[in-house]
């Protein structure tokens, strides 16, 4: 017996039983329409983070693509999942806006700050590489002014950094040059439930 499974399981059960009655109107219309989702949400892999919790949205408002590091190679860099994904929200869905979100306690900008540590992590090293510029104007800033935590530093420049990257997206650009899309940064408190906010632009995160 996979008690993994088995829990995973009882949970779609508990869905089937307690959640799905109350909404079923909802997910049946959601299922007789395509998706309109207004926002792409761009955000870490790490199994602490919900969007549609945080951001309090149903099924059908945000599309959601998440990796190691919320990270978004620049266009021609890796042409793959990430590029496909934000292709299709931009060109096809039409989102009107795309949030890219970061987190506290990130197990990818703690392994960017230990060199060493992804060594036998091939794959993990190879992605961490579309941080590493932020690394760089962390370390600087860091050295500058060392009254914040480097890692704190990092995590915003990674969300700042990777916002540059998306510029680099033909349909990210284009979208952007006739005024049907915005951007923002946001960095996610896992244990306080804070969102701190960067627009496009702005170099630092104010708190929502
Ligand atoms: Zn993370």
């Amino acid at each position: 017996m996979d008690s993994v499974l088995e829990q995973l399981k009882n949970g779609v059960l508990r869905f089937r039983k307690d959640v799905y009655p109350e909404q079923a109107d909802f997910f049946a219309q959601a299922a007789s329409e395509p998706q309109r989702p207004h926002t792409l949400f761009i955000t870490c892999a790490d199994s602490r983070i919900d969007p549609n919790l945080i951001t309090q949205t149903n099924p059908g408002e945000v599309f959601v693509t998440r990796n190691i590091g919320n990270m978004v190679p620049a266009y021609g860099e890796m042409l793959g999942g990430v590029s496909a994904v934000i292709e299709y929200a931009v060109s096809a869905l039409e989102v009107r806006h795309i949030v890219v979100c970061g987190h506290s306690d990130c197990g990818a900008m703690k392994a960017l700050l230990a060199p060493g540590s992804t060594d036998k992590l091939p794959a993990v090293s190879n992605w961490l590489v579309n941080a590493q510029a932020a690394l760089a104007v962390a370390e600087s800033l860091h050295e500058k002014d060392p009254s914040r935590p480097v890692l704190d530093v990092l995590t915003e420049q990674n969300v700042l950094l990777q916002m540059q990257h998306l510029k680099t997206h033909p349909s990210v650009a284009g979208a952007m040059a006739h005024g049907n899309l915005t951007l923002s940064g946001w960095i996610y408190a896992i244990g306080s439930g804070h969102v701190c906010v960067a627009e496009d632009g702005q170099r630092s995160f104010q708190a929502i």
